[in-house]
């Protein structure tokens, strides 16, 4: 699972649980936070016949939700304490490189965990409060987001 999300992650459960909710669409915001903006809806269903057989019908309400990159890092650093495995690359220690209609897809080894899809004196908590990703982005500010955050996990 090279390559998670963490911002679908968090956009996600700031919804909540919305049956066949599917997300189509994400921009960058240009305001300090920085962040990015996601926009889905609910579809009824799968497209059955033409060129986008098979995908999702995009039909439904529009919804919008915002995740600052203070909630993507918090995310991240949630998925390493929760699961013990690194944050980039899903802990299979592999992320996407290249691809190419002809060689396909290359893979490289993950620059965050060097290959090894887990992270050096990472504690693992197991489960959180997944309610806890709302406060983290007004507790986290006092902490610089950045290289330093791996070993910082160990100090809790
Ligand atoms: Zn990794």
């Amino acid at each position: 699972m090279a390559g998670i999300d963490h911002r679908v992650a968090v956009a996600t459960r700031k919804m909540g649980d919305i049956p066949n909710f599917v997300w189509f669409a994400w921009e960058c915001l240009d305001d300090a936070d920085g962040g990015v903006m996601l926009t889905g809806c609910v579809s009824s269903g799968l497209v059955t016949k033409g060129k986008r057989k098979g995908r999702p019908r995009y039909d439904g309400e529009r919804k919008r939700v915002v995740v600052t990159d203070a909630e993507w890092l918090a995310e991240k650093e949630r998925f390493e304490r929760e699961t013990g495995k690194c944050s980039e690359c899903g802990g299979d220690g592999k992320v996407l490189v290249r691809w190419d209609h002809i060689a396909g897809t290359t893979y490289g080894a993950c620059f965050q965990c060097k290959g090894t899809g887990s992270l050096p004196g990472l504690t693992v908590t197991g489960s959180t409060d997944v309610e806890g990703i709302a406060t983290a982005t007004e507790s986290g500010t006092d902490s610089t987001p950045g290289a330093s955050d791996c070993t910082a996990l160990t100090d809790s």
